[in-house]
């Protein structure tokens, strides 16, 4: 520990000055181990916990890591779709599948949640295109 007053808590990147590491308190169960009198000898650590160490050394965190944004993707994959808004900050422009039409950029999920959102008149004339245009495939 360099014991400097003021620069705990924050690892800075030295390849990168616009990037830092925030500490975060990652809590692991320990378990009593007593003697035969019923007193704490000693606190083990989770067990579970201990085998990763020991399958990852060093970089433990670094598969914590990777798992959380493994995570994050499949999550996104399964609940969110990307609408053509900018893709900017933490959420994007990723929409949630509950929401299937974005109203800034009107784009929709589906050509089916298009068509579930159009009028009665939108709709006759949207499937009187496509049968033209399957007509014209053929
Ligand atoms: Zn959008």
């Amino acid at each position: 520990m360099s014991g400097v007053k003021g620069k705990s808590g924050r690892k800075a990147n030295p390849d990168a000055s616009l990037e830092r590491s925030k500490k975060y308190t990652f809590y692991v169960k320990e378990y009593a181990r007593t003697n035969a009198n019923g007193n704490i000898v000693e606190w083990v650590e989770d067990s579970y916990f201990q085998w990763f160490k020991i399958h990852h050394g060093a970089r433990w965190q670094e598969r914590v890591r990777a798992w959380m944004r493994q995570d994050v993707q499949h999550y996104r994959q399964k609940s969110y779709w990307q609408c053509n808004c900018p893709n900017i900050g933490v959420m994007g422009n990723w929409r949630s599948k509950k929401a299937p039409h974005c109203r800034l950029c009107d784009s929709y999920y589906r050509e089916v949640d298009r068509i579930n959102n159009m009028s009665y008149t939108e709709k006759q004339e949207y499937y009187k295109r496509k049968m033209e245009q399957l007509k014209r495939e053929k």
